[in-house]
């Protein structure tokens, strides 16, 4: 990046520097020739202003200023754009690195971003290929060893795949934004709630629908798609037996949703940082070892920002967590 970061400032400093030294050669074009009007015309002698004696004396004079004043105004001129081109060469240096700033930033958060990827999606097939060698480097294996190392395969199988597909929504809906329409809150939250279900019901968490009748402007697939990463959430993250609430209603010209859980909640230091790609707090990595890979809040913050809503999270540790979205109301 410095390389390019020089390149950028040397093509600036050329700019600079054609045009200072074009201005230049006009400008001291343009005085050559003034200064050389500065010898008296011949009128002046006819009219015996100056003795004929002395015309050959002043004449000599005054070209020999005249040649002063060019040389001297010459030599100002390479000074000057001596000064430019140091003065310049500081300048473009600072606003190329200006220029190259939020490129550089969108490289160093891809580059995070595929290493982060990449380190996710080694895990379960280092698992897979050490499974697969301690059972192939046994003389002998029953039908229930192989039985069980195909189900411990296929774990880890089912859980690439939910990070494959993660990932391609998150590069798809960042190239092609969804178009929005007008949709019922309702509609969606009830698909939502279709696929969510049965994990509640195995958690046995009470989910508490108060939808609001609205209509709000997005593409249905997309809002179905952050619901369910939002429910997904409150059922991972509560205990059996609590309660989750969808309520909503309006403030300005937008419709909101909140999905309300009383789980384990995330920290204050945590709080500012669940909606970046591929966070998870500690108590979601290590302690209850819940499954996912950071990636839920992403979507759906991506998702929602690409409708012109926003998404916001409030939470209490060990108080549970509200999550809203807002979104443009569609006109009834
Ligand atoms: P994950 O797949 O880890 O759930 P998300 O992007 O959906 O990824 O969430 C990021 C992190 O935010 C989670 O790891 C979890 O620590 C925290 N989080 C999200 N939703 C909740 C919730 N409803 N209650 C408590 N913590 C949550």
């Amino acid at each position: 990046m410095r390389g390019a970061r020089v390149r950028l400032a040397m093509t600036y400093l050329a700019i600079i520097m054609l045009m200072s030294i074009g201005f230049s050669v006009v400008f001291y074009h343009t005085s050559y020739n003034q200064i050389g009007r500065q010898l008296p015309p011949r009128s002046l002698y006819q009219r015996a202003l100056i003795p004929d004696d002395f015309r050959p004396g002043v004449e000599d004079f005054i070209q020999q200023r005249i040649s002063e004043a060019r040389n001297d105004l010459l030599v100002r001129l390479v000074w000057v754009n001596l000064i430019v081109l140091v003065a310049g060469g500081a300048l473009s240096y600072i606003l190329a690195k200006h220029t190259l700033r939020p490129i550089e930033e969108a490289m160093e958060a891809q580059s995070q971003f595929v290493s982060d990827a990449s380190h996710e999606l080694r895990t379960p097939l280092t698992a897979i290929k050490t499974s697969n060698e301690v059972a192939l480097r046994k003389p002998k294996l029953t039908l229930t060893e192989a039985k069980e190392i195909i189900s411990q395969n296929t774990d880890d199988i089912t859980k690439l795949q939910s990070l494959t597909e993660a990932l391609l929504s998150l590069a798809q809906n960042g190239r092609h934004p969804a178009p929005s329409a007008s949709i019922s809150v309702q509609s969606v939250v009830s698909e939502a709630l279709s696929q969510v279900v049965s994990a509640a019901q195995s958690k046995k968490l009470k989910i508490d629908d108060k939808s609001p009748n609205l209509a709000v402007l997005a593409d249905q697939a997309s809002l179905v798609q952050v619901i369910v990463n939002l429910l997904d959430n409150a059922i991972k993250y509560s205990e059996p037996n609590k309660t989750i609430s969808i309520d909503g209603g309006q403030q300005d010209h937008h419709g909101y949703i909140s999905i309300t859980d009383q789980g384990v909640g995330v920290s204050d230091a945590d709080l500012p940082h669940i909606f970046k790609r591929f966070y998870r707090t500690d108590r979601s990595r290590s302690k209850e070892k819940q499954n996912g890979y950071g990636l839920g809040l992403a979507i759906a913050d991506q998702l929602i920002r690409q409708h012109g809503g926003e998404i916001t999270a409030e939470s209490i540790e060990g108080g549970g967590s509200r999550f809203t979205i807002f979104l443009p109301l569609a006109s009834v």
